[in-house]
């Protein structure tokens, strides 16, 4: 039976990827918008300024958008919301017994909130167990859009040598920044040095998503790693994908040869393999000289597999190596999708009881 599911924040960027991403899925149907009051009480083809290059699906188009408020009709809801209301929102969601599946930073870093990349981190699920809010509420993240990428070309070189050290630099398309986002005398043959927060998003999410699970269910906990990360984050004229030019630090000092077979080596656990929107391949090594491009690549797994490229030795630290992901679709909502099916399929989502 499908689940019935709700989008906080429909109208936003990660709201229509929500809405584009899920026409059709096999487990979720959409039966609930929600946004601010500026949208609310309108249909949905009104109220949202439509960016996606797909036409608005007709069974979203003439819902009406609600204010976001836990009485919608449905059984769990993913949240693209502003961060300025984010965080109480989705706490009263939790509360009203609603699971949360959500993209904002505000509640990453709770204690008893996974911060989850299925492919990377599932046993982190474990953490919504300690959640008091409610009898079948809780939340549940996913990271950052620029971590995301970083942290699954991390895991490997983690698990096979440890890290010692990173340092990365980000390019990162203006899609990152929502609708409409940067302004465009800002962004047009330009780049800017900034990108508020972001930074320390970067030095510390990999951390908490790279720990090993202590402990199991209620009893479980996560202590963030303790390397360092240095990060610099850029915005770029670029639509969608996120580049990020990573040097590390590793355990034995091993070869960029080692590095990359280490890279190489990196398999979906198979939990995760099988549900709907895992991509074939999550990490993908392209060895090409010019490789991996956001116009050219970023498509990649309809959005959802990461690419690697330019593995080398690096002159300071052991390794560097470019990576690229899809900020609102393996960084957001697919990510987010992706996080929703592992706890489906692992009887945390169920038809909610009126
Ligand atoms: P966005 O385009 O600005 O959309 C924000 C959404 O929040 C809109 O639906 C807006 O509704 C709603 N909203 C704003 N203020 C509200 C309020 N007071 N009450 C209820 N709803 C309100 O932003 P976005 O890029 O989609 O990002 C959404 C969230 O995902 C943010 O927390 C962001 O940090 C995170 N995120 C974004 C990306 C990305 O690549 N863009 C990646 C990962 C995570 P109205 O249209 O009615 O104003």
């Amino acid at each position: 039976m499908k689940l019935n599911v709700g989008i906080l924040g429909a109208t936003g960027a990660v709201g229509q990827k929500f809405v584009r991403l899920l026409e059709n899925h096999p487990w979720f149907t959409i039966t609930a918008v929600a946004a601010s009051e500026r949208s609310a009480g309108k249909s949905y083809r009104d109220a949202a300024h439509w960016i996606e290059p797909t036409r608005m699906p007709e069974s979203v188009a003439g819902l009406e958008v609600q204010l976001c408020e836990p009485r919608l009709d449905c059984d769990l809801v993913f949240s693209g919301l502003d961060s300025s209301v984010a965080g109480t929102v989705e706490k009263a969601f939790a509360a009203a017994g609603y699971p949360v599946i959500s993209n904002a930073k505000n509640h990453r870093m709770d204690d008893d909130v996974p911060l989850l990349i299925p492919e990377i981190n599932p046993e982190h699920v474990d953490l919504v167990q300690r959640q008091t809010y409610s009898e079948t509420g809780f939340i549940v993240t996913n990271p950052n859009c620029a971590t995301v990428g970083m942290t699954i070309a991390l895991k490997p070189l983690q698990d096979v040598f440890g890290i010692e050290a990173v340092h990365v630099t980000t390019m990162q398309a203006l899609s990152g920044a929502g609708y409409p986002g940067v302004a465009s005398l800002d962004a047009v043959a330009n780049v800017v040095p900034y990108i508020g927060g972001e930074e320390d998003k970067l030095e510390t999410e990999p951390l908490r998503i790279l720990a090993p699970r202590q402990g199991e269910g209620a009893s479980s906990s996560v202590t963030p790693l303790s390397f360092p990360v240095s990060a610099q984050c850029n915005r770029v004229p670029v639509i969608e994908g996120h580049m990020e030019c990573v040097s590390v630090k590793l355990a034995g000092s091993p070869t960029a040869d080692q590095v990359e077979q280490a890279l190489r080596s990196f398999t979906t656990p198979d939990e995760v393999a099988g549900l709907p929107s895992a991509p074939e391949t999550c990490l993908m090594v392209d060895d090409a000289d010019a490789a991996p491009q956001p116009r050219r690549d970023v498509h990649r797994g309809a959005g959802m597999t990461v690419s690697v490229g330019r593995v080398r030795s690096c002159p300071v630290f052991d390794a560097r190596f470019v990576v690229l992901s899809h900020n609102t679709i393996r960084g957001a909502a697919g990510g987010a999708i992706l996080n929703a099916e592992l706890l489906a399929s692992r009887g945390l989502l169920a038809r909610r009881k009126v």
